[in-house]
């Protein structure tokens, strides 16, 4: 599930801020973000990009320099992140489509429709924080097709769907601030990968260090099935350790039986980690019932990680028992204090 940065979509609401004549909020999806007053009505479709949208320095963004500039190697543009404006969270940015008008085809322009991605017609990237060396490691080739990659989709981005969420018991964990590290074992071969690749065995990479401290590919192979785990790398030299560990760990999320290609639910994978002796993502409870809306449900990710109390959590992940949905709710504390 590739992100979509920019895209069409249909402004739900607009409301005023309390002591602001110039500017109002706007909900956009499960968005909330800050307009200027009058520049858009209810019920109207404009461009939305998502916070970490990179876009292009060119003359219509320029309004953009002061809060968001950011030189990325040697490419330059204006980064998307959280922010507050006498006292309201804004996420992202509305633009008319009309800007749209010479940069795509005509016939193109008049269909577009809700959802329709823009990303690459207005020329944004995600932004991307450089990798270090010892977690880019050396490609053995790309992700294999009989795994899935690690993702979970914003809450913001599933408001049409929360109302039906609502009827399923959920269990949530703490979201590590890591890299995500997949560890298999696959007709006699166990494989090492990071996000989006299959690693070589080097004594450098710190994916490969944790498997062989895990003894991982003994373990799974005792198993005597195929299967995968996957988690969050964290600690020293990753993410600026926010947990302040001492060396490197994986903490596991998922378990995956690749002949069934079917994700554990919460009690196999529970079990599992335990018979492996390896550690799981702080389970921070197990009979979660979500809350009326998703601005309460933003309430709720906000709070310190169960690793440190001194760090500000990143947010949690939500998924019902059988892990059919699952999904991610970022704190916007964090995202408030970080970079
Ligand atoms: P993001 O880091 O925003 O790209 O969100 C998705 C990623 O969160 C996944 O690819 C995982 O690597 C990571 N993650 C961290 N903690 C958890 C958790 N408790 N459950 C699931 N994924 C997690
Ligand atoms: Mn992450």
């Amino acid at each position: 599930m590739e992100r979509k940065l920019a895209s069409i979509q249909k402004i739900d609401n607009l409301s005023p801020i309390d002591g602001a004549d110039l500017i109002e909020v706007a909900t956009v999806k499960g968005w909330k973000l800050v307009v200027k007053k009058g520049e858009y009505s209810v019920g109207e479709n404009a461009i939305y990009c998502e916070i970490d949208s990179y876009l292009p320095v060119r003359e219509e963004f320029e309004f953009l320099r002061k809060s968001s500039y950011k030189k990325m190697g040697d490419q330059e543009g204006f980064r998307l992140k959280t922010i507050k404006l006498r006292g309201q969270i804004s996420q992202g940015l509305l633009l008319p489509i009309s800007i749209l008008k010479d940069k795509i085809y005509p016939d193109q322009y008049k269909n577009l429709q809700v959802g329709d991605e823009v990303s690459e017609a207005l020329g944004v990237w995600k932004y991307e924080p450089p990798i270090p060396a010892e977690l880019s490691g050396v490609m053995k080739g790309s992700f294999p097709s009989f795994l899935q990659k690690t993702d979970e989709e914003r809450i913001q981005n599933l408001a049409d769907v929360f109302e039906n969420f609502k009827k399923s018991m959920f269990y949530v964990t703490e979201k590590l601030d890591g890299s995500s590290a997949t560890y298999y074992i696959n007709n006699g071969l166990f494989g090492v990968c990071s996000r989006n690749l299959e690693l070589l065995e080097n004594e450098g990479n710190s994916f490969w260090k944790v498997a062989r401290q895990l003894s991982l590919e003994e373990k799974l192979k005792e198993l005597c099935i195929n299967i995968c785990l996957q988690g969050e790398l964290i600690g020293e030299g990753i993410q600026g350790n926010p947990y302040k560990l001492k060396g490197q760990q994986v903490k596991f999320f998922n378990g995956f039986n690749i002949d069934e290609q079917r994700k554990l639910s919460l009690i196999e994978f529970i079990e599992l980690a335990e018979r492996l002796g390896i550690e799981t993502v702080p389970v921070l409870s197990v009979d979660y019932k979500l809350p009326n809306t998703i601005d309460e449900l933003l309430v709720y990710a906000d709070g310190k990680s169960a690793l440190n109390p001194n760090a500000n959590r990143e947010g949690v992940v939500i998924r019902n028992h059988g892990c059919t949905i699952s999904f991610k709710v970022i704190s916007n504390n964090f995202l408030l204090k970080s970079e």
